[in-house]
């Protein structure tokens, strides 16, 4: 898994990619990607950064979506709760999956200058993992955030 977020990359294929896998994902799992669901994910791809809800309402109420916070919060839950957003618990805010329909742990790199978060996965059957089991624990989720720097900002603050 590569850490997207970081690298310079064809955003515009990027968020199109992901929109695609979204739609077919909900697809083959009998799920409704309804204009609102869609749209907030849309948000969430527009830049590798975490947002919050209040924001996300903020930009849909401009869109004639109305100020109707139920409908965000909902997009929300159905986005989180199918795989293809996560909260980030520490900032209080939401991020696309850079991986949905991988079977993952996100480990999230935050970095605390410019805000850039990065998703890399973790698979669910490591060391953590191996660990849990030992004690008889069955873990349902887990949420690896990790603040730094990113490579961008520390080759500002180095030069
Ligand atoms: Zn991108
Ligand atoms: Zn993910
Ligand atoms: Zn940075």
């Amino acid at each position: 898994m590569s850490e997207i977020g970081f690298e310079k990359h064809d955003h515009t294929a990027c968020m199109a990619g992901a929109l695609d896998a979204a739609e077919s994902a909900c697809e083959a799992r009998g799920l409704r990607l309804t204009k609102g669901r869609r749209r907030v994910l849309e948000i969430l791809l527009q830049e590798h950064r975490a947002m919050g809800a209040y924001d996300i309402l903020g930009l849909m109420a401009d869109e004639g979506y109305g100020a109707q916070p139920p409908v965000v919060y909902r997009a929300l839950d159905f986005l989180v709760g199918n795989g293809f957003a996560h909260k980030i618990e520490r900032l209080n805010a939401y991020i696309a999956c850079s991986h949905p329909g991988d079977d993952h742990a996100p480990v999230f790199l935050i970095c605390r200058d410019c805000g850039v978060v990065a998703e890399t996965g973790m698979s669910l059957r490591n060391s953590l993992g191996a660990a849990a089991e030992r004690v008889g624990f069955a873990i349902e989720t887990t949420v690896i955030e990790a603040e730094g720097l990113c490579p961008a900002c520390r080759e500002k603050s180095a030069a």
